[in-house]
């Protein structure tokens, strides 16, 4: 599945911000007895209405210090799948976008600092009393929306904001209509400061261009491609159903891939290629879960007569008992779980993008979409032209199949974690993405692994995958990408959605923002206002809503 919202077409939700702007002190915010009056503290930028689009910079300091947070440092002991616990107050310093020294806070510590100790000062200072702080996360499948598209002329800065807003700092796109010579640009404006978005890695989804199936559909020609794909500025290769499926065509595309330096992510569906194949080639990531249990089968999956895989509610339908068939035989499973656990293939199931096959009701209900979801995503009906858009009609047994799928495929995917599988989070969306990465942490939450090791697998296993060595966590020398939340995310991971939307009804909307949502994210000691952020996005789409119905917007900005 892919390049598709998980939020169906239902009624139009006319919602939302209340007009009303209340001049709200950000309660994060306020002078500690022991701190100089003179200290320049960050102030959020929040109050409960939308801000313009365009209004939010990323600030950058020489000197950055958040002050008294707990930490979740992302890491762990080396060789194992166990996670280090949280441990606070701590006073952090960052310069020139490093961790340069983490100050304990708590009672004991301090009392032996001394009477002349002086908690760290820097040009920007970040009161994170009662809050967490985290490594930022990564989003390991992604496709950005073009601009112009279904998203409208914004729809690229939208998901941008929604994925700072969620505290993510690195995206890996597997490959996006947004084109890669706009996204190349925009990959090197993220990393100069130049543009408000995360840090970019571009796979380039083959074959390319997309459904010429001409191409790339030869040992050769994969090999000539990847080569094209390296030259227009790819960091990796994303291979998804023919002709890359053929097992000769992938392993040549994942051996020029490697000369070249790039990894190879894959989608393998239902192909000749199954997990031993692809994970033997020496690819870096399977995607999904296609191709696993059917790498344990020990003949064809068991698809009815009739059944034809281009006709997407079959695809989807029958998908829905492949891990219940290969569970069977659970010897012939883990077995293939090792395989890629020996190999160091990474797997990144993007649980929330099938989780409306399990509840579709759920799908078209949710609260967020009253504000921070794009009106054509709050809006998509099934149409038989569109991939992913298939529930022309979705039965009670369907739900309850999928349901089990995902008991089983979950109880592996704790199995791979568990015998120190390289797990990883991502969403398979693209345009509300930063959302449904926190939908991703609560799904590998259900999976029965532990918040505190959902945090590592979503952060530094996500860095370790892609190579990038220096964005190691919390700990002093490690690149300083960071979100701070506005409560207790391996409590409850719904402090880390939106403007504190988990908390939606429970308190007046406009004052939702001081139960949870991330407050600061910092990219490369790059300081973003999330919330901010957030804000701009419901300004988004707010403006949208309306281009869409033909007005003009009448909502109150700040
Ligand atoms: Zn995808």
């Amino acid at each position: 599945m892919s390049c598709r919202s998980p939020f169906p077409r239902v009624a139009h939700i006319a919602a939302g911000i209340a007009g009303v702007a209340l001049s709200l002190l950000p309660a994060v915010v306020g002078a500690q007895p022991a701190q100089r009056a003179a200290e320049p503290f960050a102030t959020p930028n929040n109050a409960a209405t939308p801000l313009v689009m365009g209004t939010t910079r990323g600030e950058r300091y020489s000197r950055l210090v958040i002050r008294g947070a707990t930490i979740i440092s992302g890491r762990g002991s080396p060789g194992t799948n166990r996670a280090m616990p949280p441990e606070g107050p701590v006073d952090i310093v960052i310069e020139n976008g490093t961790i340069v020294d983490m100050v304990p806070m708590d009672p004991v510590n301090a009392a032996g600092y001394g009477r002349d100790f002086q908690r760290p000062t820097g040009d920007k200072v970040i009161d994170a009393r009662g809050m967490y702080l985290m490594p930022g996360l990564v989003e390991m499948h992604a496709h950005l929306p073009r601009p112009n598209g279904d998203l409208g002329p914004g729809g690229l800065d939208y998901a941008y904001r929604l994925y700072l807003g969620h505290g993510v700092t690195t995206v890996r796109d597997a490959g996006s209509g947004a084109g890669i010579e706009l996204l190349t640009a925009q990959r090197k404006l993220s990393g100069d400061n130049a543009l408000v978005a995360p840090r970019l890695v571009l796979c380039l989804r083959w074959p390319q261009p997309l459904r010429q199936w001409d191409e790339g559909n030869t040992p050769e020609k994969a090999r000539a491609m990847v080569r094209r794909f390296q030259a227009l500025g790819a960091n990796c290769i994303k291979i998804s159903k023919s002709p890359g499926q053929y097992p000769d065509v992938l392993e040549a595309a994942v051996d020029e891939g490697k000369k070249l330096g790039m990894h190879t992510m894959v989608d393998l569906k239902v192909s000749e290629t199954d997990a031993r194949v692809a994970s033997n080639a020496g690819v870096r990531s399977i995607e999904h879960w296609y191709g696993i249990p059917d790498a344990a089968l020990t003949g064809s999956q068991n698809f009815p007569t009739d059944y034809n895989y281009w006709k997407e509610l079959d695809r989807f339908r029958y998908a829905g008992l492949l891990w219940g068939e290969a569970d069977k035989q659970p010897e012939r499973l883990s077995e293939v779980i090792d395989l890629m656990i020996k190999n160091g293939t990474n797997w990144d199931p993007t649980m929330s993008v099938y989780e409306d096959n399990r509840d579709w009701w759920r799908a078209t209900g949710l609260p967020v979409k009253a504000t921070l979801v794009h009106p054509s995503l709050v809006s998509e009906a099934p149409d038989s032209g569109a991939h992913g858009s298939f529930k022309t009609e979705w039965k009670t047994s369907d739900e309850i199949n999928w349901k089990r799928n995902f008991a089983i495929w979950m109880k592996w995917v704790k199995t791979f974690h568990e015998r120190g599988g390289l797990l990883t989070a991502g969403s398979d969306d693209g345009g509300i993405g930063g959302v449904q990465m926190i939908r991703e942490l609560e799904l590998m939450q259900e999976a029965g692994i532990h918040p505190i090791d959902v945090i590592r697998v979503a952060t530094t296993n996500a860095t370790q995958a892609l190579g990038m060595t220096k964005y190691c966590g919390i700990r002093v020398g490690c690149a300083a990408d960071i979100a701070v939340v506005n409560g207790n995310p391996i409590d409850n991971f719904k402090v880390m959605y939106g403007r504190g939307y988990g908390f939606q009804g429970l308190v007046p909307h406009n004052e939702q923002w001081k139960h949870g949502g991330v407050v600061w994210t910092i990219k490369d000691g790059i300081l973003f206002d999330a919330q901010a952020l957030l804000r701009e996005a419901e300004w988004y789409v707010q403006q949208e809503r309306a281009r869409l119905s033909g007005k003009t917007a009448t909502t109150s900005q700040q």
